[in-house]
Formats: structure tokens, sequence, C-alpha cells
């Protein structure tokens, strides 16, 4: 642990500033603070609205992260007003929540940390509350108190644990009130508190604790080292394994709502995993009861016979049985530990460990997979350090389930977005480099799907997952290569969108070329190129998606882009239009043999889409300037002028019409063809 403290960035800094930029360094560090975890605080002199001088106490609002917080994330308070409370015996959250509210001293103002009353409670002008890993190893020990005395003698307080709320914060101002000479308060499975008079000597207090801490932990491990039972599979068994099973264990993980799953094999993971002692460890608990929203009370450990090399058929035909015995310690969990009154949480595990492979972790979306997965990663070094030194423990299932459903935790949920049509579902797109397949992966993500764009084109294609998940503030694209005509590049490409979310749901089979020539003088190679990107192309990426589909059980839904040449040909367009209705003639062969399990099939016919076409190079255009008999610059008003509405016909367009097929407003439709085309009589589908 070292600290991140610059005199040269702090300089001029005070107050609110200055709490602003530490809470960001403690932050950065994951082993400090992770994913909304911690708090902070500062007193300083002010006035309020009516000029009257006062003190004031900003203290980090609900829900906010410490590594990006804002001022406008922290809460000012009235402090003497909230002084008082110490004297009082007991505070229900409830009864503490309207008092603080009503300390706020500015209307619209984020709801004030749970922890409030804990930081007004002690008396110095900067506090740091962190979760940090060495300090939770640490408390997690059956002879927890016995070890920090070893690690930092008498003047560290140990508060025993109680949920946060008006008594932890009472027994954390009496401990500082008994002994003014403690260098900062430890809270048991909680975390840490430090102090100071200068921000900067809060903050390096709180690294200097945690460097104690890691210190005797290191000693502590290197004389006890654990066995491993088993090693781990090469990284391409890994992601052979990983990707064979992910749709499995997504459909089996969906049942109630769909799901998205993220792969992971970091070695700390891999070598957590392939322990000895792995699945007993991993049953006890979080380090922090923070993490259970995030993570649930335990993960699902899948055992596989540590002998076999990892075999993806045995581990999908386990997991059933193995995910029906989690949900049931679940279930059971919640009622014998529930308060009356409450409602069951979804009981699926959200992360999902496998020897020899790693691990996957499970949330509705892909922010919430990686919190997870960042939670974890702490998690198992915690459960190691811990059994190192000692042995490992977590609160008792009661405190775990009456932290899990407390009313004050849930309200951080309230706080997220509401979900989206397309939310929790997950899309490819062939030929998302440009165009309309670009416009397609921007409509799909804009109403929540995560969408994996392909192309042969990574570079571009990369820009544009790019720039979609800049508008999104989440990686919910991403950017694979992949070559439609090639059987093992179309494999490789769903293996790679598998690991990242899980499965798919949608399917938009949109890469494709266009060869203008009158059939007499055209070549053999053109004619073939045609048929392999927009025939055997689409067969192979549909082929893929549908046996993920049935893996996962879930129903499937593919979007064709086909052409208004399948239902119109037009003259010097032979392998264009003769590949594509190869493409549309499969389409309705697999709208008849996907229905059983519920796999939908609908065509788009665009008809003339210009903006940003890969389809149509300049070379194209020319040609069919030339067929049609027509200068090259009136192509766009040519193709306009011969639709019923006159109208040009854009990449957006042809994306709404994918969204309606891709979505459940179209659930009653399969084997139908919408055109955009701004009505082509010819094209009318019949
Ligand atoms: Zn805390």
């Amino acid at each position: 642990m070292k600290s991140r403290w610059s005199d040269k960035e702090a300089r001029g800094l005070e107050g609110l500033d200055i709490l602003v930029h530490t809470s960001r360094l403690i932050g950065m560090d994951t082993r400090l603070v992770i994913w909304g975890g911690g708090n902070s605080s500062v007193k300083v002199k002010g006035i309020d609205h009516a000029g009257r001088p006062i003190r004031i106490l900003y203290v980090k609002g609900s829900g906010s992260d410490m590594k990006t917080i804002t001022h406008k994330q922290f809460t000012p308070l009235r402090l003497d007003d909230l002084l008082p409370l110490i004297k009082r015996e007991a505070m229900t959250d409830d009864e503490m929540v309207a008092y603080q509210s009503k300390c706020v001293l500015e209307p619209g103002a984020p709801k004030p940390s749970i922890e409030t009353l804990l930081h007004a409670f002690l008396p110095p002008t900067h506090i740091y509350h962190t979760h940090a890993d060495a300090i939770c190893a640490l408390t997690d020990t059956p002879n927890n108190t016995e070890i920090i005395k070893e690690v930092y003698g008498k003047d560290v307080a140990v508060i025993p644990y109680f949920r946060p709320g008006f008594l932890l914060s009472k027994r954390t101002g009496e401990a500082f009130e008994n002994n003014p000479r403690l260098r900062a308060i430890i809270l048991d499975k909680h975390g840490l508190i430090t102090w100071g008079e200068s921000a900067k000597a809060a903050y390096l207090e709180t690294i200097r604790m945690i460097a104690e801490a890691e210190r005797y932990i290191a000693r502590h491990k290197r004389r006890s080292r654990m066995p491993s039972v088993r090693s781990s599979s090469s990284k391409e068994t890994r992601y052979a394994v990983a990707s064979a099973v992910a749709p499995t264990l997504r459909g089996e993980i969906s049942r109630g709502k769909r799901m998205v799953l993220l792969y992971d094999d970091d070695p700390e993971f891999l070598r957590f995993v392939n322990h000895s002692k792995a699945k007993s460890l991993s049953q006890i608990g979080p380090f922090t009861p923070d993490h259970l929203m995030h993570t649930k009370p335990w993960p699902l450990f899948l055992e596989v016979n540590s002998s076999d090399r990892p075999n993806p058929d045995k581990i999908a035909a386990t997991f059933p049985k193995s995910l029906a015995g989690y949900r049931e310690r679940y279930v059971r969990y919640f009622n014998r530990h529930k308060t009356p009154g409450v409602t069951m949480l979804d009981p699926n595990p959200r992360v999902i460990l496998i020897p020899g492979i790693g691990v996957f972790t499970t949330g509705k979306d892909r922010r919430a997979c990686r919190i997870a997965r960042d939670i974890y990663l702490h998690t198992v070094g915690v459960i190691q350090d811990s059994a190192a030194m000692s042995s490992y423990v977590s609160l008792s299932p009661r405190e775990l389930c009456d932290f899990e459903y407390w009313p004050m935790e849930n309200f951080k949920l309230t706080l997220l977005p509401p979900e989206k049509e397309l939310s929790r579902r997950i899309a490819l797109v062939t030929g998302a480099a440009g165009g309309i397949g670009k416009a397609i992966a921007e409509r799909l993500a804009a109403e929540g799907a995560m969408v994996v764009l392909t192309d042969i084109d990574l570079e571009k294609t990369r820009a544009v997952a790019e720039a979609i998940n800049q508008k999104a503030g989440e990686a919910n694209a991403a950017a694979v290569k992949m070559d439609v005509t090639s059987e093992s590049s179309v494999k490789r490409a769903y293996e790679e969108a598998v690991r990242a979310y899980g499965g798919l749901d949608i399917l938009v089979s949109n890469a494709g070329i266009a060869k203008s020539s009158p059939v007499d003088r055209l070549s053999l190679s053109d004619w073939d190129r045609s048929i392999a990107v927009n025939a055997t192309g689409h067969f192979l990426v549909c082929r893929e998606a549908i046996r993920i589909f049935k893996e996962q059980g879930l129903g499937g839904n593919i979007v064709v882009i086909a052409t208004k040449n399948v239902l119109a040909p037009g003259k010097d367009f032979g392998a264009y239009s003769a590949s594509k209705a190869a493409q549309a003639q499969l389409s309705r062969i697999l709208a008849i043999e996907g229905a059983e399990d519920h796999i939908r099939v609908n065509m788009v016919n665009p008809d003339g889409v210009f903006q940003e076409s890969g389809l149509w190079s300049k070379e194209i255009r020319e040609e069919r300037a030339k067929a049609h008999g027509i200068p090259i610059e009136k192509l766009e008003d040519f193709y306009a002028q011969r639709n019923l509405l006159k109208t040009k016909i854009y990449p957006a367009d042809v994306a709404e019409a994918v969204l309606f097929f891709a979505s459940d407003r179209s659930s009653k439709t399969t084997g139908a063809i919408l055109p955009v085309d701004g009505g082509v009589r010819e094209a009318f589908p019949r």
C-alpha cells in the first residue's frame, strides 16, 4: 500500500475541495474501497441561509462512488444539530434518517450516508472510512482482537459488528471519547476509520494503518502456503470450455429474468478455484456485508472431478442440479432469517466458480457483472489472507440476511436508472463497422441491449463500439473481428461474444456485398464472392446463433437485412440478387425450423441506402448508374424518385425496422418481410 498523496496537487485546496480530492485518491485504489464502498467527511465553519455562523459537516451522499465523486455528491449538514444525538440510547433507522434529513442545509442535496452520525460523533476535522482488504482480513478471523493488538498495540479500538446506523455510530463516538489517544478505529467485519486535523494527515494514517496490516499478513503468508489440488488448463482449453458452457449456464440462470454473464480467468481466481479448500472457503460469506448486494452471501461452487480434464458437456450437465441446490439453500436461508413482510430477492448466484476454468459473474447487465467480478477478486484475496493468519470467518447467516434485506441498503437499488426495452438482451450485429450495421448497433444499444459488433474491419468496428460505450457510459458494446465467409472466424467470434456476455438473444445478419455486372460479363470469382458473403456467410452466422439459442433454451431472434431485390430484381445485379435470394430463402427455412424453439426469423428489405454505406462503393455506384442509364450524381435521387413516397432511405430507418423485429413488439411474427424502401410497387411482399 503506497501513498498517492502529492503536496503539489493538494496545494491551495481546503474544506470541501480537499475532501473531494482526497476521497478520489482513496477511491482510486480498489484495495481501499470498491464500487460505492466507504465514505468520507470534513467539518468546516460556514454560514447558513440566514447568515448565521454555523459548523457544517460535509459527508458523502448515499449511492455515490469515491473514485469519481464530485462536490455535488457530498451532503452539507448542520453539525450542531447532529451532535446531541450521541446522548440518546437508541434510534431506529427511520428516526435517524428523518432526523438527518432535517439537518441537510441544501434542498436537493443527496440523501446523506447512513454512516453520517459516525462522522459527526468523531471530533476530528477530516474522517475517512474505508473497507480496506487488509483490515478486513484481520477482522475476519476468530481471534481478531489478539491479531489486531499484535499488529497495532493498544491505540486502535475495535468496535464489534453492528449493522451501520445509530448504534454503530454511537459506539464509535464513545470509543473515541473514552480514549482520545486512539489513532484509528476498526469496525469488525466491516472496515477502518481514520482521521486527522488535515486531510493529508488523515489520508496518510489510512495508508500507514493498511500498510502495517499488509506487512503482518505477508509475514504469515510466507509461512503458510496453500496447496492446489489441480492445475489450471491451458488458456486455450479454458476459453473453449468457458465458451461452450456459458449459454447453458445463462439459460439455466435466466429462467426467471434474463441475466448476463461475464467470464474471467484472472490468475488470482484460478489460484483460488484450484485450491484444495476452495469449496469450503468460498461458502463462508462476504468479507464485508456491503458486498452482499452485488455478490449474494456465497458463490456457487461447481464441483468438477479433479482428475478429469475439464469437460464442457459434464460441466453443462452438472450445472442445473448445482443451481437448484444453490437456490434451495438460498430459499432456506431467506425463510429462516427473514424479517416478516419482506419479499425474497432473486435467488440466483452472482458468482460461479469452476475449478480449472475460472469464474463467471452474473447480473442484469455488464456493469453488474463487472462489479461482482471486481468485488469477488478482492474477496478471494481476503479469504486467503485470513486463512493464512488464522482461519476465515464471516458474519452469521442471520446477520447476512439482516443486511441483505435491510431497507436502507435496498434503497440504493432505487437510485439505479429504470430498465429499458432491450435491457438484459444480447445482440450480435454483422457488418457493423459502418452504414446500416452501425445504425442498427447504435439503435439496439440505445434501447438497452448489449451489442457485439462484428466486421472484418476491426479498427473501424472498435471505433463504433467505443463511441456507443462513451455515450452510454458503460462497456455495453464490444467489437469482435469476424469474416462471415470463414467457418472458423465465425466460430471464434461467437466464442468471444459468449465469454463477454454469456450468450445471445438477437442476431442481426447484415453483412453483405454488392457486385453489378451483366451475367455474360460476370466473372466466376465475383459470383463466388457474392455467394460466399451474402448466402454462405448468412448460413454460418445463423447456424452458430441457432446452436447458442438452443443451448440457452430462451428462444431467439434473427433479423435479416435482405434487399428489395429479393422481391423485385433489377438488371445487371445477378450475383447480388441471386445470393440475396438464397439468404432470404434460407431465412424462411430458419423461421420454419426455429419456431418450435421459439426462434423468430424476420427480414427487412431496404432499398438504396447510401449514407455511410460500405455496400455502395464508388465502383458499385458507377456500375448501377450505368445499369439504370443515368449519371452517377443522379443515382441517389433516382432511387428516391422511383419509390411511391419519393423519399431517401437512411440507415436509421432500417435500424428502426430491426428494432421492431428484435423486440417483443413483434413477438407474434416470424417469417415476415418488412420493406423499408419508400414503397416500391413491384417489391410489395406477397
Ligand atoms: Zn462502511
